[in-house]
């Protein structure tokens, strides 16, 4: 992905260097992980992350359980890379459904991280695949949030339920139960509740979110978020999974030149899977994440 560019260059060089080497020292591997540290911070990965990292990698470069059939630049590469994919989740997680429908999918995230865009995606791709979802437009805090979302449903040619335009102070935990109970109704297997956001993590807006979690118990609580967003990711990530614990992560706007570090921070401090990645403002722009694919990009 283009949005590893920058780290994967640079760590490509980097394992150039070292595979003129014939054997690997101490000195090669301080050097190497040096390069490694530099490049994670460059791609906006939180420091805190970075430095763990490296730590890891060090240790483990410089430890007894090294692939001896491998030469020291593949060796390093080899750390590098299980260490990257067991931080963005080991293998790729798939949404998970309810054995009794509908299943209930909850979006919670920052205003403008891309929730409502990926609720339309979602149930677009759903829609794909055979299954009959249902958007529910609790976010009623922004003005144009219900609109958006219904021009989202109409493009993705999905049902919405939403309160009536114009009749934006409502509960949106009400909504979400209600939208939840509609959908048993009328047989939606699947339900997509699009939650507000603010600019900034604020403890009414966690509060509103925890409420609409206990009320609709979802199957999966989606936390969408910017890739863009850089050394911000650790405090969020962590202040939504306080706040409404969520199951797994969706990275949005990696088409553009974030510099795709918020997907390693928020899975390491988190622990939690990237199960999306959004990559346009089309409905088609989605894909799953792939752990293993991603880490070859950057060591590419
Ligand atoms: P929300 O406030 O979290 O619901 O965010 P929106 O879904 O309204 O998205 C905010 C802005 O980001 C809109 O202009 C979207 O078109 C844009 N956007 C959302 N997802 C993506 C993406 O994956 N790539 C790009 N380039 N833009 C996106």
């Amino acid at each position: 992905m283009a949005t590893f560019g920058t780290l994967s260059d640079r760590l490509t060089e980097t394992f150039r260097n070292l595979r003129t080497k014939g054997k690997l020292t101490a000195a090669d591997v301080d050097g190497t992980v040096r390069e490694i540290r530099r490049a994670l911070l460059d791609a906006d990965v939180a420091l805190v992350v970075v430095k763990d990292f490296t730590a890891k990698v060090r240790e483990r470069a410089l430890g007894d359980e090294v692939n001896k059939a491998l030469n020291p630049a593949q060796q390093v590469v080899q750390i590098v890379n299980e260490e990257l994919v067991g931080i963005l989740g080991g293998e790729q997680r798939r949404l998970e459904f309810a054995k009794n429908p509908p299943t209930v999918i909850m979006l919670a995230g920052l205003q403008g991280s891309g929730k409502t865009t990926f609720a339309g995606k979602l149930a677009k791709q759903l829609e794909g695949e055979g299954h009959t979802p249902l958007l529910v437009a609790a976010d009623l805090q922004r003005p144009n949030a219900v609109t958006q979302l219904q021009v989202m449903a109409e493009r993705a040619g999905a049902a919405i339920y939403a309160p009536e335009p114009g009749n934006g102070v409502g509960d949106p935990v009400k909504v979400s139960k209600d939208g939840v109970e509609y959908a048993r109704r009328q047989q939606h297997d699947v339900v997509i509740i699009d939650t507000a956001g603010r600019l900034g993590v604020d403890a009414e807006l966690m509060k509103q979110a925890s409420d609409i979690r206990k009320a609709t118990s979802p199957d999966e609580v989606l936390f969408v978020i910017d890739a863009m967003i850089g050394q911000d990711a650790v405090n969020t990530a962590k202040a939504f999974q306080d706040g409404v614990d969520f199951t797994g992560v969706v990275l949005s706007k990696l088409d553009g030149d974030a510099r795709g570090g918020a997907a390693l921070s928020v899975a390491s401090v988190t622990g939690r899977p990237i199960i999306f990645a959004s990559t346009g403002e089309g409905l088609d722009d989605l894909e799953p994440f792939h752990p293993d694919r991603m880490a070859s990009r950057i060591l590419d």
